[in-house]
């Protein structure tokens, strides 16, 4: 099954998506952790990334889109993948659609985490995140067993940069703009499908289960 999960910052995409690929075995490629683990290593990606996450503006769309299509030639995605946080924009989805209809290929479902926008921005603000391997927290939905410690991996428990008041507004700012018109496209494609983001974790993945078989 190839998903893609749609929605606005803070919508819980990549908590969903990780849940996914821990039950499903699906690989969970987030463009968003992909520039991030550039980031930290110092990468010429992540030089480039890192001006833009920091400000909360897309990274260029064709060093982007090159990512993700290589990403997925590879061989775990033969049977299926998610895709969080990418394609944000039409220029990205038309870019997808064609690479993966050369490789007789197609997305089966776009999965829209949906829910009222200024309760999702101020769970925003309330997001914490592993340092190490990424996996995400809340201060208060979603805690660690031990405070400031990941559940996974052991890594500190951080806040992110662009998690931030100003750069969240902007963040907002760009979905709004450039990542909304998704919600058309697909649903000209008959591919688009709602889950309540607001609410708990395992039902927004038993919603998300329903719609795609998964089991
Ligand atoms: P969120 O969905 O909460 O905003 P992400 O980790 O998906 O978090 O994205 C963080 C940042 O990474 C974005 O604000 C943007 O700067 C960059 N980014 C992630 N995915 C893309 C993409 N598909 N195209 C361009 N930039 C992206
Ligand atoms: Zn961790």
């Amino acid at each position: 099954m190839n998903i893609i999960m749609l929605g606005v910052p803070g919508a819980g995409k990549g908590t969903i998506s990780k849940e996914l690929h821990e039950k499903y075995n699906l690989p969970h490629i987030s463009t968003g952790d992909i520039f991030r683990e550039n980031i930290k290593n110092n990468t010429e990606l992540g030089k480039l990334a890192k001006s833009y996450i920091d400000t909360g503006k897309l990274v260029p769309d064709d060093v982007t889109i090159n990512i993700v299509v290589d990403r997925l030639k590879r061989e775990d995605c033969k049977d299926g993948f998610i895709l969080d946080g990418f394609p944000r924009n039409i220029i990205q989805a038309d870019g997808l659609k064609k690479a993966l209809s050369a490789n007789n290929k197609k997305i089966d479902v776009v999965i829209l985490v949906d829910g009222d926008v200024d309760k999702i921005i101020k769970r925003l603000s309330g997001r914490r995140v592993c340092e190490k391997c990424g996996t995400p927290y809340h201060i208060e939905t979603l805690r660690p067993k031990v405070d400031g410690v990941c559940d996974t991996c052991g890594g500190k428990i951080i806040q992110r940069k662009d998690d931030s008041e100003e750069v969240i507004l902007d963040r907002i700012n760009v979905y709004n703009e450039q990542t909304k018109p998704l919600i058309d496209y697909y649903k000209k494609d008959n591919l688009l499908k709602s889950v309540d983001g607001l609410a708990k974790i395992e039902d927004v993945v038993k919603q998300v289960e329903d719609i795609t078989g998964l089991r």
